[in-house]
């Protein structure tokens, strides 16, 4: 049963039973491990989630009109603190806040990161159960493929089944149109000795191709995680979901003399809208998915964190955890964006009304048109598509030799964090040495993609190439500031703090210049816009960027999954250390970032943990 509204009067309302599962938050990751766990009948689950359902919105179902939930009330918009190397500005980081979660306004680009980097994640745990191997039959169970058509493989989609599932859950397919530019940046890309991808799901990105996008290509309408999670099981008894409620905080049992002294969740506190608290009891076990942001703030909430930063919150420390909300790692966004000769953009959109009335006809009528897809052609770089070896040599023996002092100025003072972060870098640098950490990704954008608004740029027709940090080591921290789960947490991706991450950066508008101006995409170029030609060296893209970089919006890593001993907040049962019955599931645990858009890999944490928690771990 789906309950997308409860009506409650009074201030405490306590449900008469107990869910076994109480999953806190219905994101990406949330609705997954919900649904997962609801297969079993004997068994109820109940997912509260902050935002609505918006599944009827055309700003949701329909991929053209991404973009258009950012900025609104399904969009927690949170702010970071004044960001010390871009300027003190506050970047604004957008995360859904709807059923669905991120998936309901994301981009619905869908590949995979590097294998390399899924090991690292084993590794820093001494468990090969979280490697690429073991992860892939995860990525599987999470996807509903429908392999390419003659006319996506004529157009150049390229797609390896054995990576692919067919049975799973979200619909992944590929788009029904392709702009005329990003096939001849495919072209130049290729020119300039990238591989084409066999799949960009692989597990081996340092390539070009298409990528495969969450989409159900029957109707050319965004899959999100209620499309693949929820909607299918709308008849199951056992489930239930309630929507615009914020959890405040998990209440736990008073007795933990008979549990090792690990803390018992036995109720999650939530508001209504209209501010009503009300509780749910909790029969086994919460699951955490509130997100890289959302998530240690309910941890901390509930008394699990550094107890220093509690205290002065107001909040009794139950579980002193000192590294609940560190090691937070951010893609960082950039743009090289230029006039094109092109006519048909997706410029059009903003710019001609006229245009947009009439691909919002045709996608009326028969699901065709700009706006009936994401179409996304990408490449993964590595350190050589960059550096000759001896400048990357250079490049890493600053890193070698800056590694304690870095990782220790981004651990908050805590020393196993500390260790964590070098034992992370360690492993950068090592991937780094044999060209497997790939440290951006560029991709093309169809139409202006900058930091200027509309009224302030040319009214013409753009290409741009969209020059994403992938492989951060700047680490940052979220924490709450107050006891009031309405206020905003101080939010520091601490964007810049590491060297490399700048080298590596203006490195790649460097290739996005390059490819912008080699043959064959060259012949439709008309001039950059931003940052402009006029910024030859270093120090002027630099500064440029400082002024104007922003988030990819792929936060990760503040409940790490890492040993104690090595500043983690879960163990690799996602069981967060203190406690009996707390996991936590969603891009928050992933201890090391990875070169990918995120929504994949989170969806196969997901799975994984419904895997681990029907398996009695
Ligand atoms: C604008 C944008 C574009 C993106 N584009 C892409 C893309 O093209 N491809 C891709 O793969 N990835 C993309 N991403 C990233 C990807 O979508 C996210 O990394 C991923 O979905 C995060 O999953 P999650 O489960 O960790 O969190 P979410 O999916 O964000 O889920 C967290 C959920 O918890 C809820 N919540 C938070 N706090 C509370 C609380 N106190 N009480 C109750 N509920 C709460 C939230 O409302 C939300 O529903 C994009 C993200 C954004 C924001």
């Amino acid at each position: 049963m789906i309950v997308f509204q409860v009506y409650i009067v009074g201030v405490f309302v306590t449900f008469a039973n107990a869910f076994d599962y109480v999953v806190i938050g219905g994101g990406t990751a949330g609705l997954a491990v919900a649904s997962r766990l609801s297969e079993d009948s004997s068994v109820s689950v109940a997912v509260i989630e902050a935002g609505p359902n918006v599944e009827d919105l055309p700003e949701v179902f329909i991929p053209g009109l991404f973009g258009l939930s950012l900025g609104t009330s399904l969009d927690w918009q949170y702010t970071t603190v004044p960001q010390q190397n871009l300027n003190s500005r506050n970047i604004t980081i957008h995360a859904g806040k709807a059923l669905g979660g991120s998936t309901a306004i994301n981009g619905m680009i869908f590949p995979r990161a590097a294998k390399q980097q899924y090991d690292v994640w084993g590794a820093l745990n001494n468990d090969t159960s979280w490697t690429w191997d073991e992860l892939l039959p995860f990525f599987k169970s999470s996807e509903l493929a429908t392999p390419p058509n003659q006319f996506q493989t004529d157009a150049g989609v390229r797609f390896d089944p054995s990576v692919h599932g067919f049975t799973g859950r979200v619909q992944v397919g590929f788009p029904n149109f392709f702009f005329e530019q990003a096939q001849l940046w495919e072209k130049t890309v290729e020119g300039l000795g990238f591989q084409i991808s066999p799949d960009l799901a692989d597990g081996n990105p340092h390539t070009v191709g298409i990528a495969p996008n969450s989409i159900n290509t029957a109707n050319n309408t965004r899959c999100d995680a209620v499309c693949a999670y929820v909607t299918p099981f709308t008849n199951r008894t056992n489930f239930d979901i309630i929507t615009n409620a914020t959890v405040s905080r998990i209440i736990w049992s008073n007795d933990t003399s008979k549990d090792d002294g690990l803390v018992r969740a036995v109720q999650v506190e939530y508001i209504l809208a209209n501010e009503t608290t009300a509780r749910i009891p909790v029969g086994r076990e919460v699951i955490v998915s509130a997100g890289t942001v959302g998530t240690p703030k309910v941890l901390e909430l509930s008394g699990i964190g550094n107890s220093t930063i509690l205290r002065d919150a107001g909040v009794e420390t139950l579980v002193d955890l000192p590294t609940v909300g560190e090691n937070l790692a951010d893609h960082v966004h950039s743009w090289v964006n230029s006039f094109t000769s092109l006519n048909l953009t997706q410029d059009l959109l903003l710019e001609d009304p006229s245009f947009l009335t009439e691909q919002l006809a045709l996608w009326s009528e028969n699901r065709t048109g700009v706006l009936s897809a994401i179409p996304s052609s990408l490449s993964i770089i590595a350190p050589s598509d960059l550096f000759n070896a001896s400048e990357l040599d250079a490049l890493l023996e600053q890193s070698r030799a800056s590694l304690t002092e870095m990782a220790n100025s981004f651990s908050n003072g805590n020393e196993n964090l500390a260790k964590g972060i070098a034992a992370q870098f360690e492993h950068a640098l090592s991937l780094y040495s044999q060209n497997k950490q790939l440290p951006l990704e560029l991709n093309l954008g169809s139409s202006y993609v900058g930091p200027s608004a509309l009224s302030q740029r040319p009214n013409r027709t753009y290409t741009s190439i969209n020059t994403v940090l992938y492989a951060p080591l700047s680490r940052g921290s979220t924490h709450i500031t107050s006891s009031s789960p309405v206020a905003p947490p101080a939010l520091d991706p601490n964007y810049y703090a590491h060297p490399l991450d700048i080298a590596m950066h203006v490195a790649g508008m460097r290739l996005a210049r390059r490819m912008l101006t080699s043959p064959p995409l060259s012949s439709t170029f008309l001039g950059e816009f931003e940052p402009g030609a006029e910024k030859t060296s270093d120090e002027q893209l630099v500064a440029w960027m400082r002024a104007n970089v922003t988030t990819d919006q792929h936060e990760t890593g503040t409940a790490s999954m890492m040993p104690r001993e090595l500043g983690g907040v879960v163990d690799t049962n996602l069981k967060v250390y203190g406690t009996q019955n707390v996991r936590v599931a969603d891009a928050s645990i992933i201890p090391f970032p990875v070169s990918a858009h995120m929504s994949a890999t989170v969806y196969a944490i997901g799975e994984k943990a419904a895997h681990i928690i029907k398996s009695g771990k």
